[in-house]
């Protein structure tokens, strides 16, 4: 009887490890599909993994849509004028209380104090914009 893997299983062995040519590759990395020897096959969560994507693996945990976009707004506000950043801070909070409740993965969090702190930024721009420019008028005055 023929195991179905057989003949996986014998094209991973001939390759080599990208990384050691002396060495048989055991195992493919998941993300990239790189063959890895046993000394470098990284395991994420059961999963395979080599060194690189293993790095970005552990830089990318999950993160909510809310988190990604209240950052997008925070940066918006300092580039395309401070309305956005003020979106983002409210976002941010949001999304800041949802992760302490446990609905939001937590990932979430760095990315949510970052917009938050845009926001900050932003809205703090802004009311200095409107005093300046409510400084102005009044001594054009
Ligand atoms: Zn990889
Ligand atoms: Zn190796």
């Amino acid at each position: 009887m023929r195991h179905p893997s057989v003949a996986v299983m014998s094209t991973v062995e001939a390759a080599r490890c990208a990384a050691h040519p002396e060495a048989s590759a055991t195992t493919t990395c998941l993300r990239c599909g790189t063959f890895l020897c046993a000394a470098c096959a990284q395991s994420a969560e059961g999963h395979a993994l080599c060194g690189a994507c293993l790095d970005r693996y552990a830089f990318a945990p999950d993160v909510s849509a809310t988190a990604r976009i209240a950052l997008g707004l925070g940066l918006a506000g300092l580039v395309l004028g401070l309305a956005p950043g003020v979106v983002a801070w409210v976002l941010a909070e949001r999304e800041l209380q949802r992760i302490e409740r446990g609905e939001s993965p937590s990932g979430g969090r760095p990315l949510a104090m970052a917009a938050r702190m845009l926001g900050w930024l932003c809205t703090a721009l802004l009311v200095g914009a409107a005093g300046l420019t409510g400084l102005r008028l009044l001594s054009e005055e």
